[in-house]
């Protein structure tokens, strides 16, 4: 059997290998019997594994020993209001750098939990690119500062770390994680919803510096505390074990590869191909400017919009899912994850000429 090629923004493909090994392993697993879902996350056989996948994320990463990592429960967008529940009070500010709709999100959903300000948007060019750190307006007095290194749906993306001096730096890494080498020392918190480059939803990764958990608010309930969380080896409550099974399959197939340095080769090897198809035709467009163009996510226009629903259906045709852009851009999108080979990109790239050879 072969299978189509999946674009699909999010959740996402998974690498077939660690498919065929869920399902093999689905009824029976470490030989007990069972599948991993099927037992307690309080066995030893689940606690070894939730212990080897945080070390193999460690290796991953090059995490350093002052963080936690946290597999915690639901999405980016439950952390987007838990965070400032966390690390801010409500009568403080909190600085949100905007460069596309998650960014917008993830400040809407901070705001009863902390005066969300906008510190740096570039929501008047249509997000189209990262607002320049020297336009930036951050308060030294803020909580943290907020960014979205990868606009999922915009395509944008933030290639360096910005310095925001000492006040902690939170990012939603959800569409990037383990995309590339990221230097997590940079960071007061890093957070990710699993089903971009990771595996299932349901999950999320969380990577905290040691003194920052240190101001979560004893009277919060102990379920939105991350200080309980982390204190608790993100068994607080039942985790999701399924999830986090698959993530620890996902990491083991990184470390495979080659591990970060060699994905993120392969991921610029793979955007720029599209990039290029894009840049050299008549028919296709992406405008996003050139030093904030994501890895992850390319988004294109076609010149005639009436062409859209033929590509569409002719890339599905041709076994290239999910290409449709969101429904806020409009458009096309092909996001580019770990999993999806170059021979994937190279298959789109094929069709795209082909169809601007018959109807550009
Ligand atoms: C997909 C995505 C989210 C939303 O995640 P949910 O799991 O739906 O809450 C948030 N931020 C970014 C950058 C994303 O790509």
């Amino acid at each position: 059997m072969t299978r189509p090629y999946n674009f699909s923004a999010g959740p996402a493909a998974l690498p077939e290998s660690v498919l065929l090994r869920a399902r093999e392993e689905l009824l029976d697993w470490n030989g007990g019997g069972t599948s991993v879902m099927e037992i307690s996350h309080r066995s030893k056989a689940f606690v070894e594994l939730a212990a080897q996948s945080e070390r193999d994320l460690r290796a991953l990463m090059d995490i350093p020993d002052n963080y936690r990592v946290l597999f915690l429960q639901g999405g980016a967008t439950q952390h987007f209001a838990q965070i400032p529940m966390n690390f801010a009070r409500p009568d403080q500010t909190a600085d949100y750098i905007v460069c596309g709709a998650w960014g917008e999100k993830a400040m809407r959903e901070a705001t009863p939990n902390v005066q969300a300000r906008v510190a740096g948007s570039s929501v008047n060019a249509n997000f189209t690119g990262v607002p320049p750190r020297q336009s930036w307006q951050l308060d030294p007095a803020a909580a943290y500062v907020h960014i979205t290194p990868n606009e999922t749906i915009h395509g944008v993306a933030m290639h360096t770390i910005p310095d925001v001096g000492d006040v902690p730096l939170i990012a939603d890494i959800s569409s990037n994680i383990l995309s590339a080498p990221l230097d997590v020392s940079r960071f007061g918190l890093l957070y990710a919803g699993a089903q971009k480059n990771i595996g299932a939803s349901g999950l999320v990764l969380m990577i905290v510096n040691d003194d920052l958990l240190e101001r979560c608010p004893s009277t919060l309930p102990r379920i939105f505390n991350y200080a309980e969380h982390a204190a608790n080896g993100s068994m607080l409550n039942t985790p999701n074990t399924f999830g986090w099974y698959l993530a620890s399959l996902v990491f083991q197939w990184i470390a495979a590869q080659g591990g970060v340095a060699e994905l993120g080769q392969r991921n610029q090897a793979k955007t720029q191909l599209l990039y290029q198809c894009i840049d050299e035709s008549g028919l296709y467009s992406n405008p996003v400017d050139r030093d904030a163009r994501s890895l992850m996510n390319v988004v294109f226009t076609l010149a005639d919009p009436a062409l859209e629903l033929m590509f569409l259906q002719q890339s599905q045709d041709a076994g290239l899912l999910a290409l449709k852009g969101h429904k806020a851009l409009g458009g096309m999108r092909a996001s580019l994850y770990n999993a999806m080979p170059l021979e994937g990109v190279q298959a789109l790239v094929g069709f795209m000429r082909e169809f601007e050879r018959r109807h550009g």
